[in-house]
């Protein structure tokens, strides 16, 4: 079996550090892949660190993955050796219950496989994520990805592109649409990229002054300090549609009371505690729905990747060195990133 190179956390409070595992051989469903770039979402923090439960250890995340397949199975017919692909959040599903056969395997009533501990249904074990120069995946659960833009920039598309382009498609965004984004990280600018090219005007709410000149530049076509109140008051009873990316508790209320009838805020951050329950008068008083949203089906995720190869779309990334993960993650608690961390594997090297 392939020796892997990767960064692990071996305890909820220990740092990341070099680890050393093996990867399977392709089965003959399987494309191997050497993986240039991994992007760094804030879930792979939540998870190293256990503030979801769960983690089993030593954990490496990652689910962010570009790369060129290496190697492919006998039976794989969708890549090649050379190949330019993708693997996103999941690395497999049950493939047979309603959602999966309806193409929405994060929807999976069985459990998606997670692309990082999740069951490895190969060895028994857990799954080790894209931190790491190399990863063996089903072709089913693998994505192509063009050529046309620059690699680095589309890792992050396949967590925080899907997990923003998956929402605002389901609940219609469109020409004509008020949609608000609240928070400028990684999802968050994904978010105000992709409802600008569906033709919606784009209001982003930020905690963050420092950042208003970025989000214009980025598409916002207005831009809400959420800490001052006279500037939320402004935007009552106006928004179609909320895109909630934040990873820590905060009051909905303040946001609920934007949209305008019938209008709904999607939740897609998952902080470690719960946000307080918002007030259900502001829910009755415009028929406003609640709602929340997990990344996105295989088929989605590839339409979402064309999407963003058609419109030229890609995450504005600073890029790092393996050895840097650690200092990233304490930047991104500080919402002190533009806008996503990207580590370039080249840089991982055997220790
Ligand atoms: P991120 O890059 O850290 O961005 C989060 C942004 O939220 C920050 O940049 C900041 O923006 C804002 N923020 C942070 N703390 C805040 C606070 N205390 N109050 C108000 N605003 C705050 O994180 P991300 O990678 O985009 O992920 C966001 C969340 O989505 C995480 O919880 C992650 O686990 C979750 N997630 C969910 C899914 C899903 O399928 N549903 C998929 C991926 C990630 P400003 O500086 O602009 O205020
Ligand atoms: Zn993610
Ligand atoms: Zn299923």
């Amino acid at each position: 079996m392939p020796k892997a190179l990767g960064f692990a956390a071996q305890a909820a409070d220990k740092p990341l550090e070099y680890f050393e595992f093996e990867r399977r051989d392709p089965t003959e469903n399987d494309v191997e892949i050497e993986i240039a770039y991994c992007g760094v979402c804030h879930s792979d923090l939540h998870q190293a660190r256990n503030e979801w439960g769960g983690t089993v250890f030593p954990c490496v995340p990652g689910h962010e993955i570009v790369g060129k397949v290496t190697r492919v199975g006998k039976k794989v017919t969708k890549y090649q050796v050379g190949d330019t692909v993708g693997v996103g959040c999941m690395v497999d599903s049950c493939r047979t219950c309603a959602n999966c056969e309806d193409g929405y395997e994060q929807y999976c009533d069985n459990g998606f496989v997670g692309t990082y501990n999740g069951e490895d249904k190969h060895s028994g074990g857990v799954t080790f994520g894209g931190y790491s120069n190399r990863i063996t995946v089903d072709q089913d659960f693998v994505l192509k990805v063009s050529d046309k833009l620059d690699l680095a920039g589309v890792a992050p598309l396949l967590c925080a592109g899907i997990t923003t382009y998956s929402p605002l498609r389901h609940w219609g965004v469109r020409d004509g649409h008020k949609v608000g984004v609240v928070g400028l990280g990684g999802l968050g600018h994904m978010a105000v990229k992709l409802a600008k090219a569906m033709g919606a005007e784009v209001v982003l709410f930020t905690t963050s002054p420092s950042k208003v000149d970025d989000a214009k530049r980025l598409g916002a076509d207005h831009v809400v300090i959420s800490k001052d109140e006279e500037q939320m008051k402004a935007w009552r009873n106006r928004l179609d549609f909320i895109l909630n990316t934040v990873a820590a508790p905060h009051d909905l209320d303040t946001y609920l009371t934007l949209l305008r009838l019938n209008g709904t805020m999607t939740l897609v951050g998952v902080p470690a505690e719960s946000h307080p329950s918002p007030a259900v008068y502001n829910l009755i008083a415009k028929r406003r729905s609640l709602a929340g949203s997990l990344i996105g089906g295989i088929a989605e995720t590839q339409e979402m990747l064309d999407f963003c190869a058609e419109h030229g779309i890609t995450s504005d990334i600073e890029m790092i060195a393996m050895d840097d993960i650690n200092e990233a993650y304490e930047r991104m608690l500080k919402s002190d990133v533009k806008y996503r961390f990207v580590i370039d594997m080249a840089t991982l090297k055997q220790k």
